[in-house]
């Protein structure tokens, strides 16, 4: 990218994030507006977003490579060969930056900036949006592409600015780590054990050189086998046969992913052939163990109190110490009411005499040290090395950074005890919005990935969205609209819809980044309902169905 003056930019689109989101929204609008000036603004150095970012020891997909990517380039799908089942974050990143370069998208792309405001401008109808650095950029329409995982956050345990060793988020891993270079000889600590921090925690016990690991606890997470395998020249050759059926079954499935639920319900199967049921899903790769079993599993509490069980015995029967085992097991939430991490050996790393469990519940984290972690027993734990695994700012987190003057200078998320809160949009994080796609008070701007879309499989979420968003703009071309906004009509039924869909679901009973909860930020300790908790079946039907209706709910001028 040439160099930008402080003079203000003009664009007819300009989307913030070149993530996976952002990049197929680059190629998509220009592919169909191609005479629009389109703009990609992105915080980090390069493209890539969440597999840019997180390049911790051990990242890697635990959803199936195969059908974890784009889906509309039919060529790059036949040149591109996967190397593992579950790719890992290098070559997922590889992918990206050859999507980039093969649609020439790094010339539509300026790296390190970051919004820092978002200001709607009445008058003209334009988004006014200002960097860090003060440079100012002008848009008729604007796209969020911001993440969903993309705003990391520490914990908030007193006195993490005293400890005198080496310590970053899993997010933040430092440029050009070896682990056998620094990692030998150190006593690792690290908090949490979410799926982030049971892949690092995995792949660092395996690194023989260590001193020690030490694992911080404060909520066990059901976890089970990923089973990664290599995929072979020819296994790559029949792949790249199957793909319009693999593309064809992700579209039929409520998560976007492969696998489809048993349709029966636990009980009523016999206890053998239940069991039969669970141990195939158990021995294959990836999520079937999740999303392949009995249809009642995550709405049903006998069902799942059976399913957890089952999987707490495998728990039992990995890890040698029985105390240990039984600090590993989850009481609080059962089996896939969490998003599923899944492991390559994480129970067995507990076997290992170098490997210590802090069972947070048991002695909980009083302060960080200088020299380490003090617990409420009065044990100092001494590292050299301390990561924070502790999550993300999720979902609504990534609007959260930047000030927003939404239409009458509305902000975007306040708290309700504040004079700002009472004006927000997002009262206490609370999203609301219209097909998740849109936000009344916020004009021209659209969501990829926002709050109230289903997740599941990100990449098939992302193609509709992205889809869906660039039909809106090519229909505010050819009609002249300089306007589009959600009717409140619109996102309120939208809203109740949602909250609709998440009745039933024992998810929507715990607390998680799903449910909007992280008790590391400030006004996020309530559940909210921030995604889609219906089938992406029914998302899009009904983004179809908008618009087939000539996009009704929203309002044009
Ligand atoms: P996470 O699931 O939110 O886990 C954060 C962990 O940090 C939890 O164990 C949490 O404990 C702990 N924690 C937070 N604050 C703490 C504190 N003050 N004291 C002690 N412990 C604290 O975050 P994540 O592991 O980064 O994963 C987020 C999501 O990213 C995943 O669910 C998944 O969707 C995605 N992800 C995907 C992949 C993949 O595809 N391979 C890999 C990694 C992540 P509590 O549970 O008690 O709050």
């Amino acid at each position: 990218m040439g160099s930008i003056g402080p003079q203000e930019q003009d664009y007819d689109v300009l989307i913030v994030g070149a993530g996976l989101s952002g990049i197929y929204s680059l190629y998509n609008i220009r592919k169909q507006i191609p005479s629009w000036r389109v703009k990609v603004i992105e915080a980090a150095e390069s493209v890539g977003g969440t597999w840019l970012w997180n390049c911790y020891p051990g990242a890697r997909f635990d959803s199936e490579t195969i059908s974890y990517q784009f889906s509309w380039d039919k060529e790059l799908l036949q040149e591109w060969n996967w190397k593992d089942t579950f790719s890992a974050q290098p070559d997922t990143l590889k992918y990206i930056e050859r999507v980039c370069e093969k649609h020439n998208l790094y010339d539509g792309i300026q790296f390190n900036t970051r919004v820092k405001s978002a200001h709607w401008q009445d008058t003209d109808c334009t988004w006014l949006f200002i960097d860090e650095n003060s440079f100012r950029y002008r848009t008729r329409f604007f796209v969020s592409c911001m993440g969903v995982l993309s705003c990391p956050t520490l914990p908030a345990i007193p006195g993490i600015k005293t400890f005198e060793g080496q310590a970053f988020h899993t997010s933040r891993w430092p440029k050009d780590f070896d682990m056998k270079r620094d990692f030998a000889n150190k006593r690792i600590g690290v908090i949490g054990t979410g799926a982030t921090g049971i892949q690092t925690i995995t792949e660092t016990s395996k690194e023989p050189s260590i001193q020690s690991l030490t694992v911080f606890q404060r909520t066990p997470n059901w976890s089970a086998p990923l089973r990664n395998t290599k995929i072979t020249p020819g296994q790559m050759e029949k792949i790249k046969m199957e793909y319009d059926a693999i593309f064809r079954r992700c579209a039929s499935t409520p998560t976007g992913f492969l696998h489809q639920p048993d349709p029966r319900k636990t009980h009523e199967v016999p206890p053998e052939e239940r069991v039969e049921l669970w141990e195939k899903c158990y021995a294959e790769p990836g999520f079937a163990k999740w999303l392949g079993v009995f249809s009642d599993t995550y709405t049903d509490r006998e069902a799942n109190k059976l399913y957890s069980d089952f999987m707490a015995d495998k728990i039992r029967q990995r890890v040698h110490d029985p105390a240990v085992a039984d600090s590993l097991i989850p009481k609080n939430h059962g089996f896939g009411t969490r998003r599923v991490p899944l492991e390559s050996g994480y129970f067995e790393a507990f076997n290992q005499s170098n490997v210590h469990l802090v069972d947070l519940q048991k002695t909980p984290v009083e302060t960080v040290t200088p020299k380490g972690i003090l617990t409420s027993d009065g044990k100092e734990h001494e590292l050299d090395i301390l990561v924070y695994a502790t999550g993300f700012d999720a979902i609504t987190g990534a609007f959260n950074p930047i000030e927003w003057h939404g239409k009458d200078d509305r902000p975007l998320i306040g708290s309700s005890d504040t004079e700002l809160g009472k004006r927000a949009v997002w009262l206490d994080h609370r999203p609301y919005t219209y097909l998740g796609l849109m936000i009344p008070s916020f004009p021209n701007m659209f969501t990829v990935l926002g709050p109230h879309q289903p997740f599941g499989n990100i990449p098939r979420s992302i193609e509709n969205a992205v889809q869906v968003v660039t039909q809106l703009l090519e229909f505010c071309k050819q009609e002249n609209y300089t306007f589009v906004e959600a009717t409140a009509e619109a996102a309120d039924k939208w809203t109740e819809h949602v909250v609709e869909c998440s009745k039933g679901a024992l998810s929507n009973e715990i607390d998680s980044w799903m449910t909007g909860v992280n008790t590391n930020v400030p006004g996020k300790r309530v559940r909210s309902v921030a995604r889609y908790g219906g089938s992406a079946v029914e998302y899009r039907k009904r983004c179809q169905q908008c618009r087939a209706a000539g996009w009704e709910g929203f309002h044009f001028a």
